[in-house]
């Protein structure tokens, strides 16, 4: 088959790298000029900045699947540990939960309410065979229609929701805990609590290592916006002719977020339309500074909780990856998402100035220490898996009626499928590989 394949993010080239591998005749377009999406590293003045995607985690199976065959696996390392944690009042307090009896050394919580997050990642445990954080469609939970912050402030208190789980969601997804389904959080803690725990790694390449090397075996042409993709007639799915900006093809990946999707599909089935017209994306900006090694203190990752900041969200060190040029080292910071989505057009300078003021005010040893380095602005940063949507993903991919999946030769590809984070984005890649490879069967 001819497959046009829009985005070059990691979903989409996964996915065209096992269609390619299966012997079909496949285009990748992508409107950037490099490719990568939310997995992109950029270089300024000589230092990597991972201006999306920042860690991997050890237990992402399908990547490491992945960076095998492509032979860059011995290029992944685990981020050399330093302090950090979350802040308080003026403190920080060291979180790093690598097993359910871990949580009751964090300090940031009253003992009442460590005590009650030990309990709840005791029965996280349970849920590691049945929950998967990065397919939310799989499995069942009592509290899957609620939102976490609704349920843990009921739970475990007010204390562990502002203080841990808010800012824990925040670092993250860059928007609050009382948007993301319960489903969600629980495969999330699950996740820590499961194989390998929460181990930070990444590659020496830094994370345009593996888009790169997935685009290196495949047709890709940059630079190429996609504005219109017109779906064959509904009732003859598999006959081909889907348009392409007026080229034909068998089918057509759309690798892209969700409201972009919507804005180039002309017609379609109206449950793809509705879906991609439902989904929802929190915002923000990423924000690197050069810091100067003498200045820099050893930390890996803060959380700055709402109630801290209302501006940063969080704060990543990378010279834990080895990012530094022996002077400077790189800051880099993400917005909380209420923040971020007023500040996307304001220019360059008047956001590191008010970050930095911002930084400096929560931790005033950095007081006119920070030189703006690069700002990237993701006005769909991270899909909201509101219970809602976690519910409404999953009943469009369950469609067995023709107007789910494939119909009209599209298919949707991407962590808004119920696929969270870069490890989500490859399953998701993998999987709409193999419902093509089905439908030409
Ligand atoms: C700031 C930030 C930090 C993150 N941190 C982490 C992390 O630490 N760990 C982790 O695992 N995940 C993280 N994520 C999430 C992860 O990066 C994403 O889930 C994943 O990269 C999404 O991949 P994708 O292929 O679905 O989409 P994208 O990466 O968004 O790919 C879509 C591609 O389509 C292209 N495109 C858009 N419009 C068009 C068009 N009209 N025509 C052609 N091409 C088009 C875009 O340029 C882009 O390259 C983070 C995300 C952000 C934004």
């Amino acid at each position: 088959m001819r497959i046009a394949v829009v985005g070059a993010g990691i979903s989409g080239l996964t996915c065209a790298h096992r269609l390619a591998a299966r012997g079909h005749e496949v285009v990748v377009y992508e409107a950037g000029a490099a490719v990568g999406g939310r997995m992109r590293t950029v270089v300024k003045e000589g230092l990597a900045v991972d201006v999306g995607a920042n860690l991997l985690l050890a237990n992402y199976d399908r990547l490491h699947a992945l960076a095998a065959e492509l032979g860059i696996a011995d290029t992944l390392f685990a981020f050399e540990a330093g302090s950090g944690g979350i802040l308080r009042d003026d403190e920080l307090t060291s979180f790093t939960p690598k097993s359910a009896f871990d949580v009751l050394r964090y300090r940031g919580v009253s003992f009442a309410s460590r005590m009650q997050l030990l309990r709840y990642f005791l029965r996280a445990t349970a849920w590691t065979a049945s929950l998967d954080f990065f397919d939310l469609s799989v499995g069942d939970d009592a509290d899957e229609g609620r939102d976490a912050h609704a349920v843990v402030t009921e739970r475990l208190g007010g204390e562990v929701a502002d203080y841990l789980v808010d800012p824990f969601v925040r670092t993250f997804h860059f928007h609050g805990s009382h948007e993301i389904s319960m489903k969600a959080f629980d495969a999330l803690a699950a996740l820590f609590v499961g194989r390998d725990g929460f181990v930070p790694t990444g590659f020496r390449g830094f994370m345009s290592a593996l888009p790169q090397a997935l685009a290196a075996g495949l047709d890709v042409r940059l630079g190429k916006v996609i504005r219109s993709v017109r779906p064959a007639a509904v009732a003859a799915p598999a006959s081909g002719g889907v348009r392409v900006d007026g080229e034909a093809y068998d089918r057509v990946v759309l690798a892209v977020p969700a409201p972009i999707a919507l804005g180039m599909l002309e017609g379609g089935a109206a449950p793809m339309r509705t879906l991609l017209a439902a989904t929802r994306y929190a915002a923000t900006l990423d924000v690197a500074f050069r810091v100067p090694l003498s200045v820099a203190e050893d930390f890996e990752g803060i959380w700055v909780p709402f109630r801290e900041s209302v501006v940063i969200s969080e704060c990543a060190n990378d010279a834990c990856k080895g990012c530094h040029d022996g002077t400077d080292c790189v800051f880099t910071m993400g917005l909380h998402a209420e923040t971020g989505s007023h500040w996307l057009d304001r220019s360059d300078e008047a956001i590191f100035h008010d970050v930095a003021l911002e930084w400096a005010r929560l931790f005033p040893r950095y007081a006119g220490h920070l030189r703006g380095l690069h700002v990237e602005r993701w006005p769909h940063a991270i899909p909201i898996y509101s219970p809602d949507h976690v519910a409404g993903v999953r009943a469009f991919l369950a469609r067995t009626d023709g107007a789910g999946q494939g119909a009209g030769g599209v298919y949707l590809c991407g962590d808004f499928l119920n696929h969270p984070w870069v490890e989500g984005s490859i399953r998701s890649g993998e999987k709409v590989a193999s419902w093509i490879e089905q439908s030409s069967a």
